[in-house]
């Protein structure tokens, strides 16, 4: 446990107050953002996105659209022609079935064309505060790097590790801090080892610091 205290006390001081970097107004444009934001980098999915939601601003916009201009506008995000149906897909499926409301149901949610545990952890701690911890290529790298899990580990092992060596309450939060600590400190290439002050615990920390 003084590990995992040494551990939320840093990313307290480094990320105090961390939030999703993905932009969004509405709940399904955070869903479609997260849905897309497999294989990319947020930024990349910001720059589509802030072409796609104002051009179909609504979900049934997004039912009706033409599927080779979704693709033309997702183009630079990879897999979009997958990407530019499942958005049609959830659009479709949220009007159907639940008034166009992104509800707080993992099951439903899981159901979604392109939508999978990893973006519904997303979701559900974005949009309802729910404590529960998705496991990005960020998060798997850092919990690695510090020896919260194994190096063969699949997401759902760390997933379940994470969970239960740290409070459920801190889940949410603990979330986009090792997001946020991976993608700016914990790099995959070149991590800034030098100024971490988790090195004492890291098993993976650069030689010479
Ligand atoms: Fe990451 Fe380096 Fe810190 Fe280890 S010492 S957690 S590799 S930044």
């Amino acid at each position: 446990m003084i590990v995992m205290n040494e551990i939320m006390e840093y990313l307290d001081i480094l990320f105090p107050d961390p939030k999703c970097e993905l932009n969004y107004t509405k709940d399904y444009e955070l869903l479609i953002a997260v849905m897309l934001s497999a294989q990319t980098t947020d930024k990349r999915v910001n720059m589509v996105t802030n072409v796609l939601f104002q051009k179909y601003p609504t979900l049934e916009d997004l039912k009706d659209a033409s599927l080779d201009d979704l693709i033309q506008i997702i183009r630079p995000i990879g897999t979009f022609q997958r990407k530019a149906k499942n958005i049609k897909l959830i659009a479709e499926r949220l009007l159907e079935e639940t008034d166009g409301v992104v509800p707080n149901n993992r099951a439903f949610l899981e159901s979604l064309s392109g939508v999978g545990r990893k973006t519904t952890n997303v979701v559900l701690s974005n949009l309802y505060g729910a404590n529960v911890i998705a496991v990005d290529t960020h998060v798997s790298r850092v919990s690695k790097r510090l020896g919260l899990s194994k190096k063969n580990d699949d997401v759902i092992t760390i997933e379940r590790k994470l969970t239960k060596k740290f409070p459920k309450e801190k889940l949410g939060k603990l979330h986009h801090q090792l997001v946020l600590f991976g993608r700016y400190h914990c790099k995959a290439l070149n991590p800034e080892c030098e100024i971490c002050q988790l090195k004492n615990i890291c098993k993976e920390k650069k030689k010479d610091f």
